[in-house]
């Protein structure tokens, strides 16, 4: 498979503003040196507990957020330093998805002008074909195109995915980068919709970066699986041996907590102690030293960096050096 996207070294420090001057008070470290590759037609899951930098590394790498340091390279392009004219084009084929689709769709347009923008921007098709590409999306998400004139609040929960899903298709892109896709909506109404998505991966050739809090929803939609704690990849792997024998301690706790029969019996909790640290003040050494039960001298002093332990298995751990 040909490698997508490359993230190098990717970080993401938001500054703090202090006192009544708005003087630079240290950083929020959301993205902490992450590197990773997303290869063609897969789909790459990335969880971790809310606030880990998921959803900030997913922004970066669209660079709706300018990176603070590192590379990402979107078919051999490095776009992370790219004028907005540069990036124009390469914009139009890695698009997102979003949690809230009530949000991001304007509640003033009707569902014809929201899918046929794209095209406005990219001074795409004649008036009359934007319009017939429009409604004939609609029907490839499931949707009547007689729905095309109707406003967003006309919608369901699910419907509404449906038509920011049909939205982020509109440009034909090779990339499409998933928040919390279905974390908004109905179990049953999750369902339908991951299948949609799955089978828009097929026709239209799609690589999908997904992101997401639940590691159920991740197992059956993923092909390989990246682990976020505090900012940093701690581990990366395909789906079926990530579930099976996790390597890292953070995502062994985090797989303790799921409901997944395993052959056996199941799978022993593990309560992490303490909360999650502060990202603008995180622990030297191991980000998860704090919290670990197998935590050495040696993790609090010096941070692991992700290495290949096994084929295509990467963990950020001391117990694997
Ligand atoms: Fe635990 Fe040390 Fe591994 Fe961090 S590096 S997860 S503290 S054993």
């Amino acid at each position: 498979m040909e490698e997508l996207l490359t993230v190098k070294n990717l970080k993401k420090y938001f500054p703090i503003k202090k006192g009544i001057l708005n003087r630079e008070g240290g950083s929020v470290k959301a993205v902490d040196d992450v590197s990773f590759s997303l290869f063609e037609g897969e789909t790459l899951g990335l969880v971790g507990e809310s606030g880990c930098g998921k959803s900030t590394l997913g922004r970066t790498i669209l660079q709706l957020f300018k990176p603070t340091e590192g590379e990402v390279l979107f078919k051999g392009n490095n776009i992370s330093n790219m004028s907005f004219k540069d990036l124009r084009p390469h914009r139009k084929d890695m698009q997102m998805i979003f949690q809230d689709p009530y949000s991001s769709l304007n509640s003033r347009k009707t569902i014809k002008s929201i899918l046929m923008e794209p095209y406005k921007i990219h001074s795409l098709y004649t008036n009359k074909e934007r319009e017939e590409k429009a409604e004939g999306m609609l029907e490839k998400v499931g949707l009547n195109r007689l729905f095309a004139n109707r406003y967003p609040h006309e919608f369901s929960g699910g419907q509404r995915q449906r038509i920011g899903i049909a939205r982020a298709l509109m440009l034909e892109p090779d990339l499409i980068i998933a928040d919390e896709p279905v974390s908004a909506l109905d179990v049953s109404v999750q369902a339908q919709v991951l299948n949609l998505m799955r089978d828009l991966q097929e026709e239209f050739n799609l690589t999908y970066l997904f992101i997401a809090h639940d590691l159920s929803v991740v197992k059956h939609f993923s092909t390989r699986v990246g682990v976020m704690y505090l900012g940093r990849m701690v581990e990366l792997s395909d789906k079926d041996n990530l579930y099976k024998e996790p390597l890292h301690p953070y995502t062994q706790a985090l797989l303790s907590a799921v409901p997944i029969p395993k052959i056996g019996g199941a799978r022993e909790r593990i309560i992490l102690k303490g909360d999650v640290p502060s990202p603008d003040n995180p622990p030297t050494g191991c980000a998860f030293h704090t919290r670990c039960a197998q935590c050495m001298k040696i993790c609090k002093e010096e941070r692991p960096q992700l290495k290949e332990v096994a084929e295509g298995r990467f963990v950020a751990c001391h117990l694997y050096e």
